[in-house]
């Protein structure tokens, strides 16, 4: 990002913000001349690139976050516009990242950390099948308290 006043290259981010219609709002700051400008963007007009394991590059794809946020929610007391929330939760942290290009582990997290809060069951469910993309330890982290909670109360 250009400093609209002395042209140099180099900016910092001090605040950045998602709207409702998916532009980011971005408070910058010039490196060089310390002037602070706020810039929009429309994430429409941002293609973010998907960085998968093989290190092959895929272009971003909400619907195939929704499609695996649904399976893990089969049949589980989640209703259609929490799944939207939620998906549109972990586009918007990814346009917020600023990256262009974003690993399928960051969106992994993203959605576990997301569906961790919405439903617990939705959230293993998620784990088993993406576990490919997470540190084996880092996972048995996560699953630990989930497993722990259920001995102390069967009924959940
Ligand atoms: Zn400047």
């Amino acid at each position: 990002m250009q400093c609209p006043f002395c042209k140099h290259d180099e900016t910092k981010v001090i605040d950045s913000r998602t709207s409702q219609d998916f532009s980011i709002r971005r408070r910058r700051e010039c490196l060089s001349c310390e002037r602070r400008f706020t810039t929009y963007e429309r994430i429409e007009e941002s293609p973010i690139r998907v960085i998968k394991k093989d290190g092959t590059r895929v272009p971003f794809d909400r619907d195939k976050i929704r499609s695996g946020i649904e399976k893990a929610c089969y049949k589980r007391p989640v209703s259609p516009e929490q799944i939207d929330r939620l998906v549109g939760a972990v586009e918007a942290a990814i346009y917020e990242d600023g990256e262009r290009e974003v690993p399928t582990r960051r969106i992994g997290e993203l959605v576990f950390n997301a569906l961790r809060d919405l439903d617990k069951v939705a959230f293993v469910r998620f784990a088993s099948v993406y576990r490919e993309f997470q540190d084996v330890h880092d996972f048995v982290e996560e699953l630990q308290p989930i497993l722990d909670g259920r001995r102390r109360d069967p009924r959940s």
